[in-house]
């Protein structure tokens, strides 16, 4: 029987290996670490602060995100395993550098089993509070984007050019398009934020065609100022006569409603979780729309960040992200031979390279 209130019977437990309930009255933290697999390596995740309207919320997205890292490190490829954190408390007025620090003495007790990274709600100077209590935090060391600016410990330089990589691949699938000739090819663009303008610099410079949305009117703005692109209402984007709609901004936004509209040949882009249901990733193949799975094509950042535990190197990273492309080959013509929709070959592929691991594991044991 279901229970919302226990784990084992959690609708979102899925044979996760450990879930650890963490309380310092001290500085009011109650928080929640899952770690889902690490068949692979040490479970990779990050730290969600968040007002939960109760602790069932909480348990119920720990588990499933910590779920989602297992598939999607394994799919692209690192030695990593799954996890997440989720801290209860809105961010804005409950954290404290005491709660960061008793956060990092919880995840250093787990002596590496789980590494911390940032997610929603936490920032990278709240990572080196935790830090300063913990070996097992990424996500702190300056990076260099593609313009060349310093970020403090920021993925989503590596996350835009891992999501350029994969819709070069989507193009050269769907359309037979040369690697990287985007010229003229027309891209609509949700969200222009950290990623999502990331990856608008790469497709400009690539000759392609961009047209943004944003609900902050000087990122849509700065698009235009700078790349050219043209704005456009939040609404109108998925009616638009483009070749890829690139989501970049929130989830579940691929619904009933949006692919009915949706002209674009291809569904390319950043955002976590953007099928609203799974039955979407079909939805989507029935309409002749070449979906690029979300967790595979956003892998930048995670691997980014997996780099940073191992000692960070900018070229190691590049090469790494590079992959995407060639996953996303993989995926898409496994789908296109079997008739299956793209998001169910790419949870097929991150289970098979599990099911081998432990297969091996069990042989050497
Ligand atoms: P961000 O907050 O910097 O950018 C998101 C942008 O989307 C913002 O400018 C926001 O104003 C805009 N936005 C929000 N709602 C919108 C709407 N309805 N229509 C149009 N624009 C809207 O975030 P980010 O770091 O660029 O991440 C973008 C997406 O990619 C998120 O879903 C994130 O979970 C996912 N992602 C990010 C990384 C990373 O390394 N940063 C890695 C993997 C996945």
């Amino acid at each position: 029987m279901q229970d919302f209130n226990s784990v084992f019977s959690n609708p979102a437990f899925d044979q996760h290996e450990q879930v650890v309930f963490c309380n310092d009255s001290g500085s009011g933290l109650k928080a929640i670490i899952a770690i889902h697999d690490t068949t692979l390596g040490p479970a990779l995740g990050g730290c969600r602060m968040w007002d939960y309207p109760s602790e069932q919320d909480g348990l119920r997205d720990v588990l499933r995100l910590a779920r989602g890292m297992t598939y999607k490190s394994a799919l692209a490829g690192l030695d990593l395993g799954g996890g997440k954190s989720v801290i209860f408390g809105d961010p804005r007025r409950a954290k404290s550098k005491a709660l960061l620090r008793a956060m990092g003495r919880f995840v250093e007790s787990l002596g590496g089993r789980y590494i911390v990274a940032e997610d929603v709600g936490t920032s990278v100077a709240d990572l080196k509070v935790m830090a300063a209590e913990s070996r097992y935090v990424v996500g702190i060391q300056d990076k260099v984007s593609a313009s060349g600016v310093i970020r403090n410990g920021d993925t989503s330089p590596a996350t835009a050019y891992g999501v350029f990589r994969g819709l070069c691949a989507a193009m050269r699938h769907r359309f037979d398009r040369d690697n990287d000739d985007l010229e003229g090819v027309k891209v609509a663009i949700q969200g222009v934020g950290n990623v999502g303008y990331g990856l608008a610099e790469y497709l400009h410079r690539a000759g392609a065609r961009l047209w943004v949305s944003d609900i902050y009117p000087q990122a849509s703005q700065r698009a235009r100022d700078e790349l050219g692109a043209v704005v456009v209402e939040p609404e109108r984007l998925f009616d638009l006569d483009v070749d890829i709609f690139a989501p970049c901004a929130l989830g579940a936004i691929l619904n009933d409603d949006t692919i009915a509209r949706l002209r674009a040949k291809v569904v390319a882009g950043a955002a976590n979780n953007q099928l609203a249901e799974d039955r979407h990733g079909k939805m989507l193949m029935d309409r002749g729309i070449l979906y690029a799975p979300d967790y595979a094509i956003n892998a930048g950042g995670v691997i980014d960040a997996g780099c940073e535990y191992e000692g960070y190197e900018r070229e190691k990273v590049m090469q790494r992200v590079e992959s995407i492309y060639a996953t996303l080959l993989r995926i898409f013509e496994r789908a296109g031979k079997e008739q299956r929709a793209t998001n169910e070959i790419a949870d097929e592929m991150a289970r098979e390279r599990l099911w081998h691991r432990r297969k091996a594991s069990d042989l050497a044991a």
